[in-house]
């Protein structure tokens, strides 16, 4: 692609997360001049891992679900010749239960389960379950159905209607999981189930106000994960590294500050560095509200979208515990799971209480996700040993923002970490006996954490909320998230689509990247 003379490259994408690096990979493959711009030392974003004292943490995300988008896109750029793909399983567990979740078979055991212990809400358990198996049929349809946005088009056309003769059966089951999908979780299990104890546990098997579908897939996505051998940064590692071999240009540790606008247009960037660079497209994989509240002039963008903006809801973050244990993988008693959702009890905890004043307890009576990535890749512990990290639901809001003042951290939030992180500690024993006698290396994050790595209002996890009338850009509107009201300007990743998820990433980048090849070649 020929840059005109006054601009530095063709497109400029600010920020290196999934969704960023796979714009620039479609972008850099098709020949055009492409640079991505990082605040952190590698790329990434939710995708990260790093080391400590011989340990190979996954920071975000703790594998990669294929969704019926991942195998295929990195197939597409050759990445399984750059890294090695394990299926990673999980189980989930409470204190009486363990259900290695395999297939659909496993769905029916786990509301079995719940039909023993709340037997007067028989009726309405199995409603959901005969819900919840018709999604997952559907999805596991859905997910082998070759795919014209990430497969060659041609070789999708010939490959669907032998996948449509296949999966005829489940794709019978698409109403009823498209109907869901238009129903907020909450109303859903209200509807089915009258027990409060019942009710709240069901709750927590989504973000609050996700569609009912993804409630009722929970089982569905766990079944779904896959993991990089060293770690979830080989991914990012593997799509920068096709960026460059193609032409484009990754630079970190470079801060965007600002958009820089010619008449009505996004046509530049500048650094923290106060470097300019200048591209006919501009392309934010970041934040959302930092983008269009505080990168712009204040003119370029019209007030309903900034009102728009300030009133959407971000989604759930995490907390986090690392943990180095003197324990061999083959010894953690998960029955050979990388992965494990553990229930402490069957009444849940209320995804509001979350932002609380400070009930530190709540932390050992929620769910909490135990990996143990190194029972299927023992290279990123040191021999011997393992790696586990606990992580759970977190919102910035709670103990009046965990503690921070004026967005610094305090001796309380130090305090309350160390609470928060002895909670899980005490919960992960009833799966791992003697944990606390083991640990070698032990540290945590907040969604403070989140936020400075990724910059993501209040770490949110997943750009905005799941509940489609607390969120910008949900459903259909999408069409609009990638395509803000500013000219040349795009939105990728988790901000550009509710529900986010390291899905949206991929889906926006394909999108966009057409997009921006296509102007360019038409010169508009
Ligand atoms: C703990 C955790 C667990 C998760 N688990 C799952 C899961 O199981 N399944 C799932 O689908 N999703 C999961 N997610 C969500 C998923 O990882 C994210 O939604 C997805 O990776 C987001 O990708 P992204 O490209 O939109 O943005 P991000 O990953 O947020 O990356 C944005 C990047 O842009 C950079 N950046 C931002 N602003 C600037 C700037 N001004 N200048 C320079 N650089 C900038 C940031 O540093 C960052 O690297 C999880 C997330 C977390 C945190």
């Amino acid at each position: 692609m020929t840059t005109q003379k006054k601009f530095d490259y063709d497109a400029i994408i600010i920020g290196s997360g999934i969704g960023g690096l796979i714009t620039g990979a479609y972008l850099a493959e098709q020949g055009v001049k492409v640079l991505v711009c990082e605040h952190h030392k590698q790329p990434g974003g939710c995708f990260t891992s790093f080391k400590r004292k011989g340990y190979t943490f996954d920071g975000g995300i703790q594998g990669c679900e294929d969704g019926g988008v991942f195998l295929q896109l990195f197939r597409k750029f050759g990445l399984f010749d750059r890294m090695e793909f394990k299926k990673s399983h999980f189980a989930i567990a409470s204190p009486d239960f363990f259900l290695r979740v395999d297939s659909v078979a496993d769905v029916g055991a786990f509301y079995r389960k719940l039909k023993n212990i709340y037997p007067h809400e028989s009726d309405g358990i199995e409603k959901i379950l005969g819900d919840a198996q018709a999604c997952c049929e559907f999805m596991f349809a859905f997910q082998e159905m070759p795919n014209a946005m990430f497969a060659p088009w041609k070789e999708a056309l010939v490959g669907f209607p032998g996948w449509y003769r296949k999966h005829a059966a489940a794709v019978k089951y698409a109403p009823d999981f498209f109907r869901n999908l238009t129903m907020i979780m909450e109303d859903y299990f209200k509807q089915h189930v009258s027990d409060p104890d019942l009710y709240r546990f069901l709750c927590q098997m989504s973000y609050s106000g996700s569609p009912a579908s993804f409630g009722l897939l929970f089982l569905t996505f766990l079944m779904d994960y896959y993991h990089p051998m060293g770690g979830v940064q080989v991914i990012p590692n593997a799509l920068a590294d096709y960026i460059t071999e193609h032409g484009g240009e990754m630079k970190y540790k470079t801060l965007v500050e600002e958009i820089l606008m010619e008449g009505d247009k996004a046509q530049g960037i500048r650094t923290a560095a106060d470097e300019i660079y200048r591209a006919p497209f501009i392309i934010s994989n970041g934040d959302a509200r930092r983008t269009y509240l505080k990168m712009l002039p204040p003119d370029a963008v019209p007030e309903p979208y900034k009102q728009e903006l300030r009133r959407s809801v971000v989604s759930e973050s995490f907390f986090t515990l690392f943990l180095g244990v003197d324990i061999p993988p083959e010894e953690i008693p998960t029955r050979g799971c990388s992965h494990m959702l553990f229930f402490p009890d069957y009444k849940g905890v209320e995804s509001d209480a979350y932002k609380g004043t400070g009930d530190v307890d709540i932390y050992t009576r929620g769910p909490i996700d135990i990996n143990v990535n190194s029972i299927h890749d023992p290279t990123l512990a040191p021999e011997g040993k393992s790696t586990v990290v606990i992580q759970t639901g977190a919102f910035a809001e709670f103990a009046d923002n965990w503690g921070t003042k004026d967005g610094k951290r305090t001796k309380k939030y130090r305090v309350l970490k160390e609470q928060v992180a002895d909670r899980l500690i005490a919960t992960a024993e009833n799966v791992i006996p003697g944990l606390s006698e083991k640990i070698e290396v032990k540290f945590s994050g907040t969604p403070y954490t989140f936020e400075r790595y990724t910059l993501n209002s209040g770490g949110a996890s997943a750009g905005w909320t799941f509940h489609p009338q607390k969120a910008m850009n949900s459903g259909l509107k999408f069409l609009t998230g990638f395509n803000p009201p500013v000219k040349n300007l795009f939105q990728v990743g988790h901000w550009a689509m509710s529900p986010g998820g390291a899905p949206s990433g991929a889906i926006t980048g394909r999108i966009v990247s057409e997009i921006v090849k296509r102007r360019l070649e038409w010169g508009i």
